[in-house]
């Protein structure tokens, strides 16, 4: 369905982005978002790691949160992060929360130009759907015998999404304070499905599914338009790069990744971009 008429105009103030990364990939990943896309957006970027960091803690201060997670990538560790991005967020009175992993390239200004379409008091979570059909969980409700089964779509954490703070707001009574993990076992899924789970099967709100958001489960070589995907991420299967597909100014060897060269492509006057790519 089309978006409704825009309804506020949105700076980049109005966002609370929130990237979830492991120690191990503070260097490996981390230091290529810091150099490209956070480079611009420090002020609203807030990075979500489990263990502390001497120079990342210089770089970022207080956009550090050590959240004293555990550094394990099991379900009770990842909604730990979740529980504690949603709850940074809440106090912040940002208009907008958005979520990305630490190898997604976020287009700050397509994600304006998108979030400006709806209003941050209606309720709002939007991303790209994992899956093609709404996921089945079993419910397990307060007496521990009772089981029920609810179906639901979730937004896929690793391409990203946004909820608006409308809708933050609602779920409350399930994801603030330590809610978030106890929801999370509920059912027994990942922080996004948990997330989906809240909105869709507790509140009654939908997905709003949009294509400009991009995990490495699709393939990137079939992305076009960059300069309007708002995610974007890289990965390998099977030994073959999975990676956008664009010229830049860099080649694959140089930036096997191609978010240096997507960066170029965006922000042409950033330092580091070659010159002779600016004219
Ligand atoms: N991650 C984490 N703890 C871990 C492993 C991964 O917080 O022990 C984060 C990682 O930094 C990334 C996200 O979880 O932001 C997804 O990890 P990854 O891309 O390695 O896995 P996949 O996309 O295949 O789920
Ligand atoms: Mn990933």
């Amino acid at each position: 369905s089309a978006p409704p008429r825009p309804t506020e105009r949105l700076a980049p103030a109005d966002l609370f982005l929130a990237v979830k990364t492991t120690g191990r990939y503070h260097r490996q990943r981390l230091e290529l978002l810091l150099e490209t896309w956070i480079s611009r957006n420090l002020q609203q970027t807030y990075v979500f790691t489990d263990g502390e960091d001497k120079e990342l803690r210089k770089r970022m201060g207080a956009h550090l949160i050590n959240t004293n997670c555990s550094a394990t990538h099991n379900r009770q560790a990842l909604s730990c992060k979740m529980a504690l991005e949603y709850d940074a967020f809440i106090n912040t009175g940002k208009k907008w929360f958005c979520h990305v992993d630490d190898d997604n390239y976020l287009n700050v200004d397509a994600l304006l130009r998108l979030l400006s379409q709806y209003g941050s008091t209606q309720d709002v979570y939007i991303g790209r759907p994992s899956l093609e059909r709404p996921i089945e969980a079993t419910e397990m409700l307060s007496a521990s015998t009772e089981m029920k089964k609810v179906r639901f779509w979730f937004a896929t954490g690793g391409a990203g999404f946004c909820l608006s703070r409308g809708l933050a707001l609602k779920m409350k009574p399930w994801a603030s304070d330590g809610a978030f993990m106890a929801t999370a076992e509920r059912i027994r899924l990942p922080d996004d499905c948990t997330v989906g789970y809240i909105v869709e099967a507790l509140l009654g709100a939908s997905l709003i599914r949009s294509a400009l958001f991009h995990s490495h489960l699709e393939n990137l070589g079939l992305v076009s338009d960059i300069n309007s995907q708002v995610t974007l991420s890289y990965g390998t299967v099977e030994n073959t790069r999975n990676t956008v597909n664009v010229k830049g100014p860099f080649s694959v060897k140089e930036d096997p990744t191609r978010f240096r060269s997507v960066h170029c492509l965006l922000y042409p006057d950033t330092a580091w971009c070659p010159s002779s790519w600016r004219l």
